[in-house]
């Protein structure tokens, strides 16, 4: 099959591009590297297979494919907050066009929505079914609310079109290729506790989230875009910890000497987040199957020959 992955340079966008190229398919990774990276999908270039198209999603493209990954839009708070009008063009304007693109050349489409459409959840865990308790005018909204117009976009041209799509909910994921500078929770850690700087937790550390590792998020997303379940479908791991665990794990698997600081709480910041995954073990049979404590010991070595610091795993 001919893929289009919007965002494919990006960290889940380019571990897809590996999993794709590695099925045998023709891959075009599509990316404006406003966050992402080719440095994330060198080992592809000159394949033919592969190609690579610099484009800012913002403006229409005319290409033939079978499948589109819509994954284009910057997703850590620090990024998509730099330029909030850009982060809503980016997901109003850019899914307009991929379902433009998927509707003229009957392609399939997958929306990578988020966690964020249930905002500050009032429900817990949070199932599919809930639609959430999200502030219209805030600092996150840009994102939140972008992404909640990106999913009714969605469903308006798969009614009004017949555009065959899925959407796929990602709740927090982590891994290597995370750029060093991404500013989530998991890789700020790494690289503080990596260069012996105090670890920055925000608020007083209480907050939750769940951690899936990018290859269990991978795998959800090609099982949902391969299935008939039109979504939207909860991916992530339902292993629930406070930010404060993550960082205490962290400083443990890397230097137990390192500090934790405590800073202020970002506005709107969600205080408890965990998706209920039984929609997606009963409709894709998926479910995470990377422990945190493994795949950060999977991620910390990336981490630190980008960095270019010694790294000997501590026994924990
Ligand atoms: P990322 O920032 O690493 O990747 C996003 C990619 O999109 C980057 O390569 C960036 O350069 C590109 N991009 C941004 N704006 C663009 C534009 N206007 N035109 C073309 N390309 C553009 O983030 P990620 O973690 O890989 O997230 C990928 C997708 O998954 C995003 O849509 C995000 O909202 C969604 N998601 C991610 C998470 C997570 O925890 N990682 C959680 C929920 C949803
Ligand atoms: N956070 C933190 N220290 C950091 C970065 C983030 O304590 O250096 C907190 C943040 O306030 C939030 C959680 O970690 O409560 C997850 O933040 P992230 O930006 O990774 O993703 P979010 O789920 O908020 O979009």
């Amino acid at each position: 099959m001919r893929i289009l992955v919007t965002g494919g340079a990006g960290f889940i966008g380019s571990h897809l591009v590996d999993r794709l190229m590695e099925a045998g398919h023709e891959v075009i990774c599509l990316d404006n590297y406003f966050t992402g990276t080719k440095r994330n999908v060198l080992r592809w270039m000159g394949h033919p297979n592969f190609e690579l198209i610099r484009h800012d999603v913002t403006d229409p493209i005319r290409l033939e494919v079978d499948q589109i990954y819509h994954l284009a839009c910057p997703a850590s708070p620090v990024h998509y907050q730099y330029n909030p009008v850009k982060t809503i063009k980016t997901n109003v304007m850019g899914t307009l066009h991929m379902l433009g693109l998927a509707k003229r050349v009957k392609a399939r489409f997958l929306l990578a929505s988020t966690s964020e459409v249930y905002g500050d959840p009032l429900v817990h865990p949070q199932s599919e079914s809930y639609w959430g308790n999200v502030n219209p005018i805030g600092i996150r909204s840009c994102y939140d609310e972008g992404k909640r117009v990106a999913e009714t976009l969605t469903f308006d041209y798969h009614r009004q079109n017949n555009v065959d799509v899925r959407v796929a909910r990602i709740f927090n994921t982590y891994g290597p290729k995370m750029q060093v500078n991404d500013g989530r929770v998991v890789s700020n850690f790494i690289v503080q506790a990596l260069q012996g700087t105090p670890l920055t937790v925000y608020g007083d550390g209480s907050q939750t989230r769940s951690f899936c590792y990018v290859s269990d998020l991978v795998e959800g997303l090609i099982r949902l875009m391969n299935s008939d379940y039109i979504g939207p479908v909860n991916l992530g791991n339902p292993d629930e910890y406070t930010v404060l665990e993550l960082a205490q794990k962290i400083q443990a698997l890397i230097n137990p000497r390192v500090e934790i600081q405590f800073k202020p709480l970002p506005s709107d910041d969600p205080q408890r987040r965990r998706p209920d995954i039984t929609l997606a073990r009963t409709v894709l049979g998926w479910q995470p199957t990377v422990p945190l404590l493994e795949g950060l010991q999977r991620t910390i070595p990336d981490f630190a020959e980008r960095l270019g610091v010694p790294y000997t795993p501590m026994m924990v």
